[in-house]
């Protein structure tokens, strides 16, 4: 069949809107019609050629969508299906499944762009056109490998379950997941964008007491304290690190960077108080070094932790986040700020760069 695609054909331009072709679904492979598609700094991260895929691509890893048809030996899923799209499927068999740390699976790996048996479904003139995560969402259709799907009740909007599929599940499980907020702890996060604004609202939802949100952009400390942020720090008028201090007496009990570089990775290890943790959300560019103060490591006790994913269980921890939703308890609504159609695609890039909007999602209809 033919679809319409965002396709990155070479970085540091935009993306073109093109028809490409898409192949039926192969074995334990589903026909999804994409509702939904995030914007998200990750594809950014592509388009700038900080992280590596071959061209052309379709990206797109933050999505919601509804099943249309299913591949041979599909059990999971079936026509009619609202789905939340996972970009990093599990296994269940390797040693980091099987420990609880499904978001490490070494078990499902394919090619960089293609699907498990080392092809694309996407093709443009005969061409291999390559998916992002085998997800691929800036797009009408996608092939997804069912593990890649997650069902969820129909009464949930699917342009607010997309964003569980990312931004919400890297933000809030960073929080809930990769370390426990304790009651009445002090908690900073740098930077307020999709991710950022899913830590402090997992902070609230955990009772910290402090939640200081550190940004560049006045507008994005503003969402900050609609999630729940009792301090703000603009970092271009103010110095974070002595500002944390200040506010909280001797440093943060856990600073989650949610940018990702070296600069503020360093910046969340400074903040964090004696025997603190400084977590890294946020995805550097590959090949970037931080300096840390290795004396503080050991004389103070302090912890550094990545979390990917916001360590995810994402068929336990995404319908959990979307129950909540559900219950008034998590804000997603809150969350878009703008949506546009696929032809706009470029223009909420601008603005995620511009640093204008919480999230912006992509309606394909
Ligand atoms: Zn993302
Ligand atoms: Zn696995």
């Amino acid at each position: 069949m033919k679809t319409r695609a965002a396709l990155l054909r070479e970085v540091g331009q935009p993306l073109v809107i093109e028809e490409v072709e898409l192949a039926e679904p192969q074995a334990g492979e589903v026909l999804v019609r994409i509702v939904a598609a995030g914007v998200c700094h990750s594809d950014l991260h592509y388009m700038k050629g900080e992280w590596p895929i071959p061209k052309p691509a379709v990206l797109g890893h933050e999505g919601a969508g509804i099943v249309e048809r299913v591949g041979p030996g599909v059990t999971r899923v079936k026509p009619g299906d609202h789905c939340v799209l996972i970009f990093r499927p599990n296994c269940g068999y390797c040693d980091y499944c099987t420990i609880g740390r499904p978001t490490l699976c070494t078990g499902r790996i394919s090619a960089p762009g293609t699907m498990y048996d080392g092809t694309t479904r996407l093709s443009s003139g005969g061409q291999p056109v390559y998916h992002l995560a085998r997800v691929a969402c800036f797009a009408e259709h996608a092939v997804l490998p069912e593990e890649q799907l997650l069902p969820i009740p129909k009464a949930i909007p699917l342009d607010r379950a997309a964003l569980v599929g990312c931004a919400v599940m890297t933000g809030v499980g960073a929080a809930t997941n990769t370390v426990s907020v304790e009651p009445g702890s002090a908690v900073v996060v740098i930077g307020c964008g999709g991710v950022g604004l899913n830590v402090v609202q997992g902070a609230r939802m955990l009772n910290a007491a402090q939640i200081i949100a550190v940004d560049l952009l006045d507008n994005k400390l503003e969402y900050a304290l609609d999630f729940g942020a009792t301090h703000t720090i603009n970092a271009r008028e103010e110095d974070a690190v002595a500002r944390v201090k200040e506010i909280t007496g001797h440093g943060a009990d856990y600073a989650f960077d949610a940018i990702g570089s070296a600069r503020t990775v360093q910046q969340a290890f400074e903040m964090v108080k004696i025997g603190g943790t400084a977590i890294e959300v946020g995805i550097a560019p590959q090949g970037q070094m931080a300096q840390i103060d290795a004396w503080a490591l050991a004389m103070q006790e302090k912890t550094l932790k990545g979390s990917f994913y916001g360590s995810a269980r994402p068929r336990v921890d995404m319908l959990r986040l979307l129950e909540l939703y559900q219950q008034g308890r998590l804000k997603l609504d809150e969350l878009i700020s703008r949506t546009y159609t696929l032809d706009q695609i470029n223009e909420g890039f601008d603005l995620l760069q511009s640093g204008s909007v919480a999230r912006g999602v992509i309606m394909m209809e």
